[in-house]
């Protein structure tokens, strides 16, 4: 067989095994994309206040964090973290020393094979050109963070986290990435837990707020 003829049959099963359909949506959309063409646009990126918070916890952004968040596609970071970029730049704040991703824990890292904070985190510093820093360490936790309720959650402390005191990061502007913010518990314990080794500033970020 010729390599045109090859063609044919390799994109029907590329058709199978990834069906062109939209994630969120099930509309048509480009082989290998999560969005149709219709849910890119309704990726609408918030106004850069701080805390940044990319998106809205709804749509297509909802759609494509809770897959990010599965295990099923780290591929999606990359765009998502895109998005982060852009909305960082329209802010007025100077571009930080580090970015630090909100820590995972070893049960939960295990289960999905990946820390999405620390995926966000890592293209958002190829895409700034800022280096990246596993800062924080998370302690053992005899509780899924979410299964437990919301205010419990708000409880959530500093005490939860090691700070790994490999770097200075004394008068040194930090960003502080997860990917979704809830009660914003834990953006907080982690900050807390960074001021202790004196940065001029901790800016939090998430991509996603929970709806
Ligand atoms: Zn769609």
């Amino acid at each position: 067989m010729g390599k045109t003829e090859l063609l044919a049959p390799i994109t029907k099963l590329l058709e199978v095994v990834f069906p062109p359909f939209c994630w969120h949506c099930d509309e048509p959309a480009a082989l290998s994309q999560p969005l149709c063409p219709s849910c890119v646009k309704l990726l609408d990126i918030l106004p850069p206040a701080e805390p940044f918070v990319t998106f809205e916890g709804q749509g297509p952004a909802w759609t494509l964090i809770k897959a990010l968040k599965s295990g099923k596609a780290p591929r999606l970071a990359e765009g998502l973290a895109g998005y982060m970029a852009l909305q960082y730049l329209k802010s007025d704040l100077p571009l930080p020393d580090f970015i630090v991703p909100v820590p995972q824990s070893l049960h939960r890292s295990l289960q999905v094979g990946y820390n999405p904070s620390l995926l966000l985190a890592q293209h958002l510093g190829k895409t700034l050109d800022i280096p990246v820093v596993q800062l924080l360490k998370r302690k053992r936790q005899l509780y899924c963070q979410m299964k437990v309720d919301r205010e419990r959650r708000y409880l959530l402390s500093a005490e939860n986290f090691h700070w790994k005191k490999s770097i200075p990061i004394a008068e040194k502007t930090i960003l502080l990435v997860d990917d979704i913010i809830g009660t914003g518990a834990t953006l907080r314990a982690c900050c807390q837990r960074l001021y202790e080794g004196f940065p001029l500033k901790v800016i939090k970020m998430a991509c996603v707020s929970e709806p």
